[in-house]
């Protein structure tokens, strides 16, 4: 393994930089030092990097755009909320990523998000640079017509930032189909174009075939091929699964189908555990309610009475969820969702492979106690790029006017998982790692951007 003491100048320099220029983006910089730790033997081996110097290029964004955006609520009050963009790289192609409406939002959360999208995109193998954006608007508890009027407003000053070949948006936490067919709406009423400006569109507009599903699926292939290294499988194994949104409806169904049992889901307000497991007929009611009736997953237990429901712990305290024995893990909420005592917990329970659903889901010191104990842990910019990959495949798509089918994603989809898992491993290996899928997914994923990005001159 790499020793920190040793570590490249070049790499300690950002350190000082990070806390001088950015002092108030915790997010960004637990973001940026978890890929800088990787990178020392990286420098060590090419000084072209060192001389253009990369590192400190590769961590300032290219661009980043806030705004305001003013609506009205049923009741006529008005609000004002704060929009951004943050378009961070785009050596490899457009600007990609979500954007995110929670009241989280703000600089420091999408600058760690967009520069973990460069990375994640750039492990694809598909063109794509990384951007993230997003609103600190709450969708919870609005009105269909509010988050209409919202997303209307927000797009009326987006729009002039975004384009198909400039700046691709999705969804993430808060922007589902539906606020995507909003935004879409708006877009395409201002600029009179109807384009791949979007991914995540319905299948009857230029959407993909297996864009929802994607981010779960991938996971679970993900943690089925780290298993598969050591000829084991998911099969018969109880996973933790928290969030209920996309990507945790997803991840359920997946694992139901290669013969797990999910036996837990959460929301912002507690947690849920079924012993029985989540059978298909209990995840379709949980879609039904999260998805249609927008409701809190503590109604689960009303419905189906041998599963129990915990309120959600303090911010920063365990949650009970992950003290629940299983052997795999699959975190889809939100970041530093598994602290240090959460992991010593999981470790105690049983878990075997944890696949980061969500970005960032895992603090450094739980990272640190899972992988030291052996757990095989599929870090979020690989284990969670089947969504970006597939939204990908969307922009082909829209640009061919060609839709395929939901197999022909699906194959593609699975041959891609494999593949950023094979690429993480190799450039573990080739640089000292071991079998480490952080180490590997930071030094494959920032190669391939920083050669784009030599190629290109200094711009
Ligand atoms: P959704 O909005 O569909 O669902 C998010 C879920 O997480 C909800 O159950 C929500 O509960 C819960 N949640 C959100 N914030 C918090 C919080 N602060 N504390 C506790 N629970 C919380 O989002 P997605 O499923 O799309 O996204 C989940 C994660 O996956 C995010 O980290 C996202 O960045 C990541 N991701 C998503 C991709 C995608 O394709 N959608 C692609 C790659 C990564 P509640 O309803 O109560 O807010």
């Amino acid at each position: 393994m790499a020793d920190v003491a040793t570590e490249h100048s070049a790499v300690s320099d950002v350190r000082d930089t990070l806390e001088r220029r950015d002092p108030d983006q915790p997010e960004f910089h637990q973001a940026v030092i978890e890929v800088i730790d990787s990178l020392t033997p990286v420098f060590d081996r090419h000084q072209e990097y060192v001389r253009a110097n990369m590192i400190k290029r590769i961590l300032e964004p290219e661009r980043a755009l806030q705004f305001r955006v003013p609506w009205q609520d049923d009741e006529g009050a008005v609000h004002v909320n704060r929009g951004f963009r943050v378009e961070f790289n785009s050596a490899l192609g457009p600007y990609k990523g979500g954007l995110r409406f929670h009241p989280s939002v703000n600089l420091s959360i999408l600058k760690f998000l967009a520069f973990e999208q460069v990375f994640k995109n750039s492990l694809t193998g598909l063109p794509i640079g990384g951007g993230k954006g997003g609103s600190d608007f709450d969708p919870r508890g609005k009105s269909a017509s509010e988050v209409m009027r919202f997303c209307q407003s927000f797009m009326t000053e987006l729009y002039r930032h975004i384009g198909p070949d400039t700046d691709v948006p999705a969804g993430d936490i808060g922007v589902g189909g539906r606020e995507i067919g909003y935004l879409f709406g708006q877009y395409k009423r201002i600029t009179n174009t109807f384009t791949g400006v979007l991914t995540g569109r319905g299948p009857d507009w230029g959407g993909s075939e297996m864009r929802p599903e994607a981010t779960g699926y991938g996971a679970v292939y993900f943690a089925a091929a780290m298993l598969a290294e050591s000829g084991a499988s998911l099969e018969g194994m109880d996973c933790l699964v928290s969030g209920s949104g996309n990507v945790a409806q997803f991840t359920c169904r997946k694992l139901i189908e290669l013969g797990a049992r999910p036996i837990t889901l959460s929301d912002s307000g507690g947690w849920i555990h079924d012993p029985e497991g989540i059978t298909e007929e209990k995840l379709r009611f949980v879609m039904d309610l999260k998805n249609v009736r927008r409701g809190r997953i503590a109604e689960y237990c009303e419905h189906f009475t041998d599963a129990t429901w915990s309120p959600a712990p303090e911010a920063g305290a365990a949650n009970g969820l992950w003290a629940v024995p299983a052997q795999g893990a699959f975190p889809s909420a939100t970041q530093n969702e598994i602290n240090g005592e959460d992991a010593s917990a999981m470790v105690a329970g049983g878990i075997r492979v944890v696949s980061e659903g969500a970005n960032m889901p895992t603090t450094p010191q739980a990272q640190e106690t899972l992988v030291g104990e052996g757990v095989l842990l599929g870090p979020a910019k690989a284990a969670n790029a089947g969504g970006v990959a597939v939204s990908a495949l969307e922009m082909a798509q829209a640009s061919q006017r060609v839709p395929w089918s939901a197999e022909q994603v699906d194959t593609h989809l699975k041959a891609i998982m494999k593949r950023i898992h094979d690429n993480c491993l190799s450039a573990a290996r080739e640089y000292g790692f071991g079998n480490d899928y952080r180490h590997g997914a930071n030094i494959a994923g920032f190669r391939k951007v920083a050669d784009a990005m030599l190629d290109h001159g200094l711009v």
